[in-house]
Parts: structure tokens; C-alpha cells; sequence
């Protein structure tokens, strides 16, 4: 039985309750990979056993003395449990760890600031004294990025510095303390008339501080931009010193300073405060629209067209490829239906067809007359408008599918999902060297969408899922992921467009950045970090 101080708590992703498999999805697994019925019935390394880490912390008693001298000795944690949840986000290869009862690399204790002054006097401190720092958000990185391979000490910045600190009417930005998860500020600003528009699938369990760092992006990210898009200003704690920058709209006074926080994913400080422009809220104006296209070609083609007309843009913005497309008609219970067979008729095939979905927000005739604009572009290129529903029931379930992941690998599933930046002209080869890749292994299925779109270019955002080989499970997983990254690379891709690359992706970056830019990167890392203490062991490539 699961407890709360089990590794499957850890691993488990957002309030950790039990999600179960839909009688449609069970159907698809048992003919995508042939699982067995009695494979339903239990769960493969459940982790249920209560966690025990074998490292013992190695902060000295003086050490202690002074965390707890700073803020408090309710602050300090240095428990099994404490130090195995701040020792990894939600990673696959993480996740397969603790099914397995492992954690190999754990913070030696979990410190949690109450205030900026507070995170001065630590990182002074902790360089000082050659302890390694590990900024904390909530702990959703997919890439590795919050791991302690040099044990030191996890910064939770949840606990206390979680608060909208000013709401500027007048220049319409928010100042916000780092740790603040998605909800609060969100409530905080709705109540206030305004919106945050970063809305990532993990919205409810992460941070400002971690979307920073990680520069990600929202489902409305076409219009509203990414995370640094967003960004006005950081406040930020160094082992060099603090660095505040102002709330310019623009500047001509060198780099911008600012923009080094945006995806160093911990490696050059602590965020401690960040002001981000804000957006109106009024949800009743916006519009939608799902269509459907014959095939993924003529989807990408519309949506090239669309964002390229100049006509206003859409918010969110997305196509699912044929797999995906399939996999959302079969597992909603719309396949076999009559609307199917019509669409089916019209040469709208399983096997080709592709969804896309659209919403416009803002001021009331600006969304009437841009995706009016839109209908008749996807409709030029052949696209089917199919309503708002599907739209809807998509944004429904957007936050709810994340909880998948867990009941699938119970049955021995691998799902992981990787993502790149691709340019229009070479959108499709990428989309089709993935696919190829995988269609290589037996048993495997990959679904592919679009959700983040460009004037030159968009994302391509990869889910693939596979049955574990069983006794096998890690080197199974590393080898077919290091090829899908591989292949990804090798076609053009960037090596990451929302997720960051932590220490997963870290291996390619300086092939894929080259060794002047890495050059660089670890020039601005020394200066601001000179005895690398900030998330050190790989981050970044550093
Ligand atoms: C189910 C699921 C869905 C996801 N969907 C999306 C999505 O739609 N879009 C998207 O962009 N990402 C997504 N992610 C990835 C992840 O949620 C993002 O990377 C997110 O921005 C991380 O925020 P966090 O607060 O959890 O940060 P953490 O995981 O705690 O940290 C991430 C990195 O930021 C650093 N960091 C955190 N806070 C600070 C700070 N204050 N100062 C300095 N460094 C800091 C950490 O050291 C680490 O390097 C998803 C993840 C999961 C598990």
C-alpha cells in the first residue's frame, strides 16, 4: 500500500491521486503493444516501499547551526524523506529510479529561505564554504535539472517566497517572489482584472522562478509568447552579488542583463523576485475553433499560411499529427460513430487525418474578426471546421491527461516526451525522421503535435510510448531515448524549445551550441558563480 512516505508520493505527479486507465485507452494499449489481461491487474514497481536513503547527509554540525540561525530551525530538513523529494523532478529516468527504491542523488539537506536577505546570507555562505545550491521550484523539470549529484543543499523557494508582491496598473506588469505557483498568481490577478497567460500543463505544480529558468512555454504561448517574452525584470542572488535589473520596456545599454536568468536553470543564482507583463482577463471574448485536414502536410501548410497572414494571431494554436489525431478519436469514444463514418467519407482517413485547434483571445470584435480570418484560411487550405467542442473538451482534460503518465508505467509502459524547434522548411523532415526512428522498435508508438508557433517556424513536440523490457527497464529506456534525441539533432532540431536541457540533454549541447558558444557560457558561469556551487554537475552542459 501507498503512504505518504513512499518513494510512488515522490514519484507521483500532482496531488498524487490514484488515476486509473479508461476502458477506450485499456482497449488501445492491449492492440498497440499486446499486453496481457492479468498485466491490468498489478502494478509493475509500484515503489510503495517507504523511502530510505543510504547516503548519510554530509553537512557539518556548524554548517547546520548557521541554516538554522538564518531561518530557522523549521526551515532546515535533513530527513530521508525531505532530501529523496528535493532530489529529482519528474524525469522518466528519475521516476524508473525510485520505482526501483532508488535515489542517487540527494540534496544533503533542505534549506527554505523566508526572505531575499536571507537567500544573500546562504549563498555568500555556501560559497564561502564550497556547498552546492540547488534553486527549487516545484520540482516539475523533465529534464533533470534539480538533481544534487553534489549533494549541498536544495533551496526550497515554495515554502515562503510565494507572493504576488505588486500589481502595477499603470505599466501592467506583476512583480511576483519567485517561488509563487501558477494558481496563486493566476487567482490573484484574475481577482485584479488581469491574466498571467503562461498556462504549461504543469501550471499547478510550478513557478514562476522555474518557468524562468527553464524559459517555458504556455498552451496560449502563439499569442501571449513564451516565459521570456514575458519577462520584464529580475531580482537575483549570486555568489557574485545581487543583480537587479529595471523595469525598462527597452533598452540600448548593452546585453540585457536580465535575459542571462531566462534558462540558466539555476546555474548562475537565485531568482528571488521577477516582474512579468501581464495580460486583460476576460475570458467570455475568447473564440475558438477546431478544424480537421486530410493529412499532417496540409494542417502544417494552413497553419504556416495563418500565422504568416499578419492578420492577428491566435493564442493557442495547435496540430495534432495522424497518430495523435487517432489516439484522441479512439480513446474519446468518436470512432466507429456516425459523425465518423461521414468524416471518413469525406476522405478525412484515420491514418492521415489531422485535428487542429484554435483560440483568439482579447477584446471582443478583435477575436470575432481574427478568427473569422482564420476560418478562411483553413478553410482555403482544406481544412473542415469542426465546431468549438473539441476545443473545449480539450482544454477539460488538459491538465488532468498529465496524471497519465503514472497508471501507464503501473502497466509497464516507458512514456517520456521530447520537444524541439524546428523552421518551417524543415518542419515535416523532423516530424518524419521521428517517426521513422521509432517505428524501428517493436511495439512502439509515437504521437506528434504542434503547440507553439512561430512566423519562421514552430515546435514539434514528440510522446512516445513503448512496453518495458522488463528486467531491463533503465538501459532500455536510455539507449531508445538517446536515439530519438540523436535523430532529432541530426535532422535539424534544436536540442530543446520549452523544457530546458538539464542535465538529460546536457551530453549535446556543446556539439549543438559549439564549443565558442559554450565558451561563453562558461565565462558568464565563472564570473558569477567562481567556486560552482549554483546547480552544479552538469546542468547546462557547464
Ligand atoms: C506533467 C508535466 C507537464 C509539463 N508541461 C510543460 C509545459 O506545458 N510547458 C513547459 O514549459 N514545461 C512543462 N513541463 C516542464 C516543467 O513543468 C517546466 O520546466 C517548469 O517551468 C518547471 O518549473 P518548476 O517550478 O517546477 O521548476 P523546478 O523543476 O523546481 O526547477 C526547474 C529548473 O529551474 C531552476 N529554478 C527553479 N526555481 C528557480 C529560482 N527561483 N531561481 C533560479 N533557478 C530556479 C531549478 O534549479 C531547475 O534548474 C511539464 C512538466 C510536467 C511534469
Amino acid at each position: 500500500m501507498e503512504n505518504g512516505n513512499s518513494y510512488r508520493h515522490i514519484l507521483k505527479w500532482g496531488d498524487k491521486h490514484e488515476e486509473s486507465i479508461s476502458h477506450h485507452m485499456a482497449e488501445v494499449i492491449k492492440e498497440k503493444f499486446g499486453l496481457p489481461e492479468a498485466d491490468f491487474k498489478r502494478k509493475h514497481l509500484p515503489g510503495t516501499e517507504p523511502v530510505k536513503i543510504d547516503k548519510p547527509s554530509m553537512l557539518k554540525p556548524a554548517q547546520l547551526d548557521f541554516f538554522r540561525s538564518v531561518s530557522g530551525a523549521e526551515n532546515i530538513m535533513t530527513d530521508d524523506l525531505s532530501r529523496a523529494r528535493f532530489s529529482c523532478g519528474k524525469f522518466y529516468g528519475e521516476l524508473l529510479d525510485l520505482r526501483f527504491g532508488l535515489v542517487p542523488d540527494p540534496p544533503d539537506g533542505v534549506v527554505a529561505p523566508r526572505t531575499h536577505e536571507e537567500v544573500e546570507k546562504i549563498i555568500s555562505y555556501c560559497s564561502d564554504e564550497g556547498i552546492a545550491v540547488v534553486p527549487a521550484g516545484g520540482l516539475s523539470s523533465v529534464t533533470g535539472a534539480v538533481r544534487a549529484p553534489a549533494g549541498g543543499i536544495a533551496l526550497d523557494l515554495t515554502k515562503h517566497l510565494n507572493r504576488v508582491l505588486a500589481v502595477n496598473k499603470v505599466n501592467k506588469t506583476v512583480t511576483v517572489q519567485a517561488g509563487i505557483y501558477g494558481p496563486a498568481l493566476e487567482e490573484e490577478l484574475n481577482r485584479q482584472g488581469y491574466s498571467c497567460g503562461h498556462f504549461p500543463q504543469s501550471f499547478e505544480y510550478s513557478t514562476v522562478g522555474g518557468w524562468v529558468s527553464a524559459r517555458g512555454a504556455g498552451q496560449a504561448s502563439t499569442g501571449y509568447g513564451k516565459i521570456e517574452d514575458m519577462l520584464v525584470s529580475v531580482r537575483a542572488v549570486t555568489p557574485a552579488g545581487v543583480i537587479a535589473t529595471g523595469d525598462f520596456p527597452r533598452t540600448a545599454q548593452g546585453w540585457d542583463i536580465f535575459r542571462l536568468f531566462a534558462g540558466a536553470e539555476g546555474t548562475l543564482g537565485v531568482i528571488t523576485e521577477a516582474t512579468l507583463h501581464i495580460f486583460n482577463y476576460a475570458p467570455e471574448n475568447t473564440a475558438s475553433a477546431g478544424f480537421i485536414f486530410r493529412s499532417f502536410e496540409a494542417a502544417v501548410e494552413a497553419m504556416r499560411t495563418i500565422i504568416q497572414a499578419e492578420c492577428g494571431k491566435p493564442h493557442l494554436f495547435r496540430i495534432s499529427d495522424p497518430d495523435e489525431t487517432d489516439i484522441a478519436f479512439r480513446t474519446s469514444g468518436f470512432d466507429g460513430t456516425l459523425a465518423d463514418r461521414v468524416l471518413q467519407m469525406l476522405g478525412f482517413k484515420t491514418g492521415s487525418r489531422c485535428l487542429m485547434f484554435v483560440t483568439v483571445e482579447g477584446e471582443k470584435e478583435y477575436t470575432r474578426f481574427v478568427i473569422r480570418k482564420i476560418k478562411r484560411k483553413a478553410r482555403a487550405g482544406k481544412g473542415m471546421y469542426i465546431g468549438t467542442t473539441p476545443v473545449r473538451k480539450w482544454l477539460e482534460q488538459r491538465y488532468s491527461s498529465a496524471y497519465l503518465r503514472d497508471p501507464m508505467m503501473d502497466l509497464g509502459i516507458m512514456t517520456d516526451t521530447l520537444e524541439t524547434a524546428v523552421t518551417w522548411e524543415n518542419l515535416l523532415n523532423v516530424w518524419k525522421a521521428a517517426h521513422d526512428y521509432v517505428a524501428r522498435r517493436a511495439k512502439a508508438f509515437m504521437m506528434i503535435h504542434i503547440s507553439h508557433v512561430y512566423e519562421n517556424g514552430a515546435n514539434l513536440y514528440f510522446t512516445f510510448l513503448s512496453p518495458m523490457e522488463k528486467g531491463n527497464e533503465r538501459h532500455d529506456f536510455t539507449t531508445f531515448h538517446r536515439g530519438l534525441v540523436e535523430t532529432i539533432l541530426k535532422h535539424g532540431g534544436s536540442i530543446s524549445h520549452h523544457h530546458g536541457v538539464g542535465r538529460v540533454l546536457a551530453p549535446w549541447m556543446e556539439g549543438h551550441l559549439g564549443r565558442s558558444s559554450m565558451e561563453l557560457l562558461r565565462a558568464v558561469k565563472k564570473h558569477l558563480d567562481p567556486n560552482n556551487i549554483m546547480n552544479p554537475g552538469g546542468t547546462l552542459g557547464l
